[in-house]
């Protein structure tokens, strides 16, 4: 294989920037172009030394810089292969020059991800821990870190690699009985297929729901508040972020714009969208906010539906209530101004799966449950923040391939069909897991998963 090189850290300025060579020609080259002080040579150093010594071009013998040279002996290194690592001072000028010399003295400049795909092909790595050390890279905060760090340890691909186990172990038992039914072996009951079908099927349901929880935590909530003008919108946005943001009157109809804050509600994120309400109106600028409220409406994860408790519901308050119905969205009711007393009937809420929850955002009066209804309805207040996740939408697609087979597999033996026909479904459901691992993935997968790297990672 070619031997390989880029600059590993960010080429901006900073205080080192790190040269990586990997593959059979790693230390030749850094021989030819690092010159350690002393009588140290490259060749000679053992995997896990360094050396002080000089960057030099052997065409002119000109110094570059003073640098530090790490040597790794494969297969001991981060890709399996022999690597060197040069350590220069971090100018973009400088890196980019040691970098040229490299590429004058044997190498080739290493694609998007390569030093982590060659370690996956050297065994190093899972798949799944590759995309860890993506997800490690691009980590904002210490709960992500923590998932990524988990999986980079390889506890996902365990946690599948058990349940392909299953899966193999239950294919083996039919196989033996499907092949040789003159060996007079114990039939596989049905009862016990569908007790591990069940049993590896909730399994990575768990896994899923875990990753759909994650990534609220990773990424918020995209929320809208709706509601027709003058219910409270702005006044319960201005609760939330805690500050004036948007303005306030007593007129119906002036938060004309979407506005757009993001708060923290406890642990949970929401991205809100504070919008004109979705009446239809003559007036030009109010039309253009209502069918921007109405893709929000579309887009977004999660409403906040405002109504006035403290009056009764009218046609446009209907008209909500029918386009939430037919969304279909994770939905919290919110019946404000409760310090006014009641005065809507709740009835027109029967059917909605909704949670209600009345506040008064003018006096910051049931906030807490507002958080709790939404942590709620996203499964937040179960979530355990060690548990291991998919650390990417390829990998849940997996997952959810293999919970579907499963799914065809149990329906199946339910019915009756030939153990063959169940036995094609357990396998194609094995195969979706090996596709999650890597261990079975095509080269197109391969390729999508470190076409995401950066270069010289
Ligand atoms: P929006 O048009 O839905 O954004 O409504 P605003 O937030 O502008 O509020 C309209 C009016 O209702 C303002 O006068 C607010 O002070 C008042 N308001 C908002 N929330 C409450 C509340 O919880 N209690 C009472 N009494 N008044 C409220």
């Amino acid at each position: 294989m070619s031997t390989i090189c880029a600059v590993s850290t960010p080429l901006t300025e900073g205080g080192l920037a790190v040269i990586r060579i990997s593959g059979d020609n790693a230390i030749g080259c850094a021989e030819r172009i690092f010159k350690p002080f002393g009588d140290k040579k490259v060749s000679g150093m053992p995997g896990y030394t360094c050396a002080y010594g000089r960057v030099i071009d052997p065409e002119n013998g000109s110094v570059l810089d003073d640098a530090m040279l790490t040597v790794f002996r494969a297969p001991k290194s981060y890709t399996g292969e022999d690597t060197a690592e040069i350590s220069c001072h971090g100018g973009v000028y400088i890196a980019r020059q040691v970098l040229r010399l490299c590429l004058a003295n044997g190498c080739t400049q290493a694609d998007r991800g390569e030093f982590t795909k060659r370690a996956f092909l050297n065994g190093k790595l899972s798949l799944t821990q590759a995309e860890a050390v993506m997800e490690m890279i691009s980590a904002r905060g210490e709960q992500a870190l923590r998932s990524a760090r988990l999986t980079r340890e390889g506890r996902l691909f365990e946690r599948i690699d058990g349940i392909k186990k299953q899966l193999v172990t239950l294919l083996g038992e039919l196989a033996a009985w499907v092949d040789y039914p003159e060996e007079d072996l114990p039939a596989v009951s049905s009862e016990a297929i569908e007790s591990a079908l069940t049993d590896a099927g909730r399994k990575l349901e768990r896994l899923i729901r875990d990753y759909d929880c994650g990534m609220v935590f990773r990424r918020g909530i995209d929320t809208v508040i709706a509601g027709k003008p003058n219910v409270g919108k702005s006044t319960l946005m201005n609760a939330l972020l805690g500050y004036e943001r948007s303005i306030v009157t007593e007129a119906a109809g002036t938060t004309r714009d979407v506005i757009e804050e993001t708060v923290r509600l406890g642990d949970i994120e929401l991205r809100l969208s504070d919008t004109a309400g979705i009446r239809g109106t003559d007036d030009r600028i109010e039309q253009i906010g209502v069918s921007l409220a109405k893709k929000r409406l579309e887009e977004c994860s999660l409403v906040i539906a405002v109504f006035d408790t403290s009056s009764p519901l009218d046609g446009e308050d209907l008209e909500l209530i029918d386009e939430i119905r037919r969304l279909g969205k994770k939905l919290v009711i919110v019946l404000n101004k409760s310090d006014l007393g009641g005065g809507l009937d709740r009835s027109a809420f029967e059917g909605i799966e909704a949670r209600i929850t009345e506040i008064s955002a003018k006096h910051g009066e049931g906030l807490d449950e507002l958080r709790e209804a939404v942590a709620e309805l996203f499964g937040a207040d179960e979530y355990d923040a060690d548990s291991t996740i998919f650390a990417n939408e390829r990998q849940k697609r997996c997952a959810e391939g293999a919970r579907e087979k499963i799914a065809e597999a149990l329906e199946a033996v339910r019915v009756g069909e030939t153990l063959d026909a169940v036995t094609v479904m357990i396998d194609a459901a094995a195969s979706e897991l090996m596709e999650l691992t890597g261990e079975k993935a095509t080269e197109a997968t391969v390729d999508e998963v470190f076409a995401k790297f950066c270069v010289g990672k």
